[in-house]
C-alpha cells in the first residue's frame, strides 16, 4: 500500500520575525499604515501595519525611521503584503530627526539600502553597515565622515570599489600626471574615470579617451583619502580635514551616481552645492 501524502496547505500563513530597518511608510486607509523595511535575512519587505493610527495600537511608537526593529509578520506564497503582527525596537536613533545635516546624511543610507537590497533575499552584511553608519552619524561630530566611509563600503558591498591605488583598466600602478616629483604633493593629479571604473594610468586613460570615454583628472591625495576611509579595518579616528573630505565625498556620490545610473533623490543637493567649484 502507498504512504500517504502529508498533506501540505499553500494556503497557510508563515510567520516569520527579523531585524529590520524600515525604508519608507505610506498612510493606508483610515488608520493603516504600509511599511517597506530592509530586513537583515529577507531583503526587503513590505508590510501591512493596521490600525496604527488607532490610541490603542500596539505599535505605538515602534514604527520610525533610523530605529532598528525587530518586526513580526504574517506572510503567504503570493501574498505581496505581509501583515505585521508585532514591532519592538531594538536601538532606538530618534536624534538624528533632530539635526537636518544628520538626517539628510541618515536618509541617503536608507536610500542606498533599499537600492543594495533584492527581495527575499539575505543580505545580512549591507544591514549592519547601515545600522553602523546610523550609530556613527549619532556620535560623529558631522555627518559627512559616516556617510562616506557607508558609501564606500557600500560600493565594495556590490563589488562596485572604485580603484583608488592602481590602474583600474591595467591594474598596474597609476602615478600623477605631469613630473610629480617636481611638484608640491599637495597639488599631484591623478587621472580618473567612472566610467572606466576610477584611477587610470596614462596609457590607458589614452585609450579610453579614443573609445570616447570621459577621463578627468583629481587631486591624488583626495583618492589616497578614500583609499585609508575605504579599508575595511579603517581607523575611525583617522584624521581628515573637512575641505578633503568634502571632495573624498564628491567623488564617492559621482562614481555611486554613475554605477547606479541613477541619482539618489537625497544627493541632488548636495552634488549641486558650491563645493564643486572650489575642487582646486
Ligand atoms: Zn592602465
Amino acid at each position: 500500500m502507498l504512504a500517504k501524502p502529508a498533506r501540505v496547505s499553500y494556503a497557510s500563513p508563515v510567520r516569520v520575525t527579523d531585524d529590520a530597518l524600515l525604508l519608507r511608510r505610506f498612510r493606508f486607509g483610515e488608520s493603516s499604515l504600509v511599511v517597506h523595511a530592509a530586513t537583515r535575512s529577507h531583503g526587503r519587505v513590505h508590510l501591512l501595519a493596521k490600525g496604527v493610527y488607532r490610541p490603542s495600537t500596539r505599535f505605538y511608537g515602534a514604527l520610525d525611521l533610523f530605529d532598528t526593529l525587530r518586526l513580526e509578520w504574517q506572510t503567504g506564497p503570493g501574498r505581496e503584503l505581509g501583515n505585521l503582527t508585532a514591532a519592538t525596537i531594538l536601538v532606538r536613533r530618534h536624534r538624528l530627526a533632530a539635526d537636518l545635516d544628520r538626517y539628510r546624511a541618515a536618509l541617503t543610507i536608507l536610500e542606498l539600502l533599499e537600492v543594495g537590497l533584492q527581495e527575499e533575499q539575505p543580505a545580512g552584511e549591507l544591514f549592519q553597515l547601515a545600522c553602523g553608519a546610523l550609530d556613527r552619524l549619532l556620535t560623529w561630530p558631522l555627518p559627512d565622515r559616516p556617510l562616506v566611509e557607508f558609501e564606500l563600503a557600500f560600493l565594495q558591498n556590490l563589488g562596485l570599489a572604485p580603484a583608488l591605488s592602481e590602474c583600474a583598466s591595467c591594474g598596474g600602478p597609476a602615478p600623477a600626471t605631469g613630473f610629480p616629483d617636481r611638484e608640491p604633493e599637495e597639488s599631484r593629479r591623478v587621472l580618473f574615470s567612472a566610467q572606466c571604473g576610477g584611477r587610470l594610468c596614462a596609457d590607458c586613460a589614452q585609450e579610453a579617451r579614443a573609445l570616447g570615454r570621459r577621463v578627468g583628472s583629481l587631486p591624488e591625495k583626495v583618492l589616497q583619502a578614500a583609499a585609508r576611509l575605504a579599508e575595511p579595518h579603517r581607523p575611525h579616528a583617522l584624521p581628515l580635514d573637512a575641505a578633503t573630505l568634502v571632495l573624498v565625498r564628491d567623488v564617492a556620490a559621482r562614481f555611486l551616481e554613475y554605477q547606479l545610473q541613477a541619482r539618489p533623490k537625497s544627493y541632488r543637493a548636495f552634488l549641486s552645492g558650491p563645493h564643486r567649484n572650489r575642487i582646486p
